[in-house]
Formats: C-alpha cells, structure tokens, sequence
C-alpha cells in the first residue's frame, strides 16, 4: 500500500468530479416556477426515451407545471435495434 500515492490522485479525483456533480445535482435542485413566482421541488418524469439518451421533464411539486426539461444522455453506443 502506498499511502502517499493514494491521498493526491483522490484530491484532483474529486476536484474533476465536482463539475460533473453539479450537474447531477442538478436533479435534486429547485427549479424556478413561473405560476408559483419561486424556486420550487421538481418532480422529474421520463419523458421520452431517445437512442441519444433519455428526456426527462421536470414538473413543479405544487402545481405541475413544467419548470424545465433535461436531456439524460446515457452514452450507448450509437447501435441501433431493427
Ligand atoms: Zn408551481
């Protein structure tokens, strides 16, 4: 075990990692609703199911109105099912 070895890659590791968790965090985030007039909980639905990814909608907790849509690009492999 080399200890030293372990403790620096972990920190630029997590450094890198911070930008894609912002996104992800995106998920969890309050999202601005234009009926309730403030950022509210979303609820997030599937929406539809793309080869490039999946398409969620983001919907208000209190009122379901659509605050916003995400694309989910899962990174498959550009196969196509006949
Ligand atoms: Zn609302």
């Amino acid at each position: 075990m080399d200890r030293q070895n372990f403790a620096k890659p972990y920190r630029e590791y997590t450094q890198q990692e911070n930008t894609a968790d912002m996104f992800k965090e995106f998920d969890a985030t309050q999202l601005y609703c234009p009926r309730c007039k403030q950022a509210v909980p979303v609820r997030k639905r599937l929406l539809l199911v793309l080869p490039e990814g999946d398409k969620y909608e983001y919907l208000c907790a209190f009122c379901s109105e659509t605050v916003g849509t995400k694309m989910d690009k899962n990174g498959a492999p550009d196969s196509i099912i006949v």
